[in-house]
């Protein structure tokens, strides 16, 4: 699978990153919500196949809500996105999911966690 990381610690991304390739997929980067967007458009256009969108809560310039807030009325992307995060109010996981998010990961996380979310995911879509 080619999965989009959305978080601004790029520690976070060189650790999912390597979880990901041990299992032999591929990853894209993205800082923030804004750049997640960049990246989900070049894609669509050039119909590279995003199948997982990983996506962290607290960034910069476009936090995980805002970009849930926004493909959910501009409708970029139908990719599902697992929330990355260590909010775990029940307000804010019920944010996330009714903005459409598939699932959510509490950070941190192991590579076992992680692809239990990831083949559930694959089940659900
Ligand atoms: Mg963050």
């Amino acid at each position: 699978m080619n999965i989009l990381v959305v978080d601004d610690s790029r520690v976070i991304y060189a650790m999912v990153k390597k979880m990901l390739e041990e299992k032999g997929h591929t990853s894209l980067w993205a800082e923030d919500g804004l750049k997640a967007i960049e990246i989900i458009k070049e894609n669509n256009a050039s119909n590279t196949k995003i199948d997982v969108i990983l996506l962290d809560w607290n960034m910069p310039n476009m936090n995980g809500i805002e970009f849930l807030e926004y493909n959910f009325k501009e409708k970029v992307t139908t990719t599902p996105v697992v929330m990355m995060t260590t909010e775990n109010s029940p307000e804010s996981i019920k944010k996330a999911l009714s903005l459409s998010a598939a699932e959510y990961i509490m950070k941190p996380f192991t590579s076992d966690i992680l692809f239990n979310k990831i083949s559930l995911i694959e089940m659900m879509f």
